[in-house]
């Protein structure tokens, strides 16, 4: 087997993933780890996936995997966008959500987008040298993607499904707000599921 970190501490993300990349991950492991946290003082959100992704692969010499993700809000000039997990300075999913509906309180235009980058950051091989010759260090293959789902702010919170600002999501072309989707309907369309899915293809190349 392959190991191959994922660049979080959080559970839901590793499930998440592990479901998103499917067969993708045969003759590959998915393992966490416990070192220290970059500053994601990137100001994309391809910047900070890089960023987590580079500081996992560094940390364990593995091939790491990393996202950075959130909302970001048309008529808020795309905040909270980067910043979604703090946005009330909290890091609570709930404080966020309302402070989100406070900020767009009589706001007709409540447009928005889920977008997630993600990252794949490989080591080279052991002993690899740069162009320039052994004191040179080979450097590390990176690749990013991102993608957006696109839909619509309501004005209340609807559903107990999903995590973060999903009860105050409605995607586009659907009823129901993003928190009241299955996990397999959000799998299929959602923002973490289509930048995976492009990633897919390099890392099952990693088996
Ligand atoms: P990250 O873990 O640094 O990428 O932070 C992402 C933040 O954006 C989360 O804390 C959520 O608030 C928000 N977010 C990202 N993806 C989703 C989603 O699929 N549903 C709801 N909120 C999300």
């Amino acid at each position: 087997m392959t190991r191959v970190v994922l660049a979080t501490h959080n559970a839901h993300k590793v499930a998440e993933l592990q479901r998103i990349l499917g067969a993708s991950l045969v003759g590959i492991e998915l393992v966490t780890y416990d070192g220290p946290e970059p500053v994601e003082d990137g100001d994309t959100f391809e910047a900070n996936a890089l960023i987590k992704a580079r500081a996992a692969s560094e940390y364990t010499g593995l091939p790491a995997i990393a996202d950075d993700s959130g909302i970001a809000v048309d008529a808020l000039d795309g905040a909270p966008g980067i910043h979604s997990a703090r946005y009330a300075g909290t890091r609570d999913d709930t404080d966020n959500l309302e402070l989100l509906l406070t900020n767009l309180e009589g706001v007709a235009d409540r447009r928005a987008s889920f977008v997630c980058a993600a990252a794949l950051v490989v080591p080279p091989p052991t002993g690899a040298v740069g162009p320039d010759g052994p004191a040179e260090m080979a450097a590390s293959d990176e690749h990013v993607e991102l993608a957006t789902w696109p839909g619509t702010v309501l004005t209340e919170a609807a559903g107990s499904g999903g995590f973060g600002y999903d009860p105050i999501f409605r995607p586009d072309d659907e009823t129901r707000s993003a928190a009241e989707l299955t996990v397999a309907e959000k799998d299929s369309t959602s923002h973490r599921a289509q930048a995976f899915q492009a990633l897919a293809p390099r890392i099952a190349a990693l088996a």
